[in-house]
């Protein structure tokens, strides 16, 4: 049962993160930090969560070119990806991660055909 319901999961967590994310209607939580002070990015993450960053609508490629993007941008260091060691436990509360971002309420819906092509693109 796991494994069926694993990949369909994962693939609307981050079609969600994705689409609301482009649409700028995610309310990304703060960054938490390690001991180091490190900002901790959750594998995956392609949105800067810094508040009011042009780039928290702007998807980047990668999760390296997020952490690039913060220290360049915001002289933030960030933790190194932790994404080949993770378990399937952490994967599934990543996945729970991306699910419980909360929306903001929805200002217009311009965007539909760019949320279209973007979940074809997923799919
Ligand atoms: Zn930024």
């Amino acid at each position: 049962m796991e494994n069926n319901t694993k990949s369909p999961v994962r693939s609307y967590a981050l079609t969600r993160y994705l689409i609301e994310g482009l649409a700028g209607r995610l309310q990304f939580p703060v960054y938490e930090t390690n001991s180091k002070d490190e900002v901790i990015i959750v594998p995956g993450e392609m949105f800067c969560r810094v508040p009011g960053c042009s780039n928290s609508t702007n998807a980047m490629v990668t999760s390296d070119t997020l952490q690039k993007h913060l220290a360049e941008w915001h002289n933030l260091v960030s933790e190194a990806s932790i994404i080949a060691r993770s378990t399937k436990e952490e994967k599934s509360a990543r996945m729970k991660w991306f699910e419980q971002i909360p929306l903001v309420e929805p200002v217009e819906e311009k965007q539909e055909g760019a949320k279209d092509g973007m979940r074809k693109a997923l799919i």
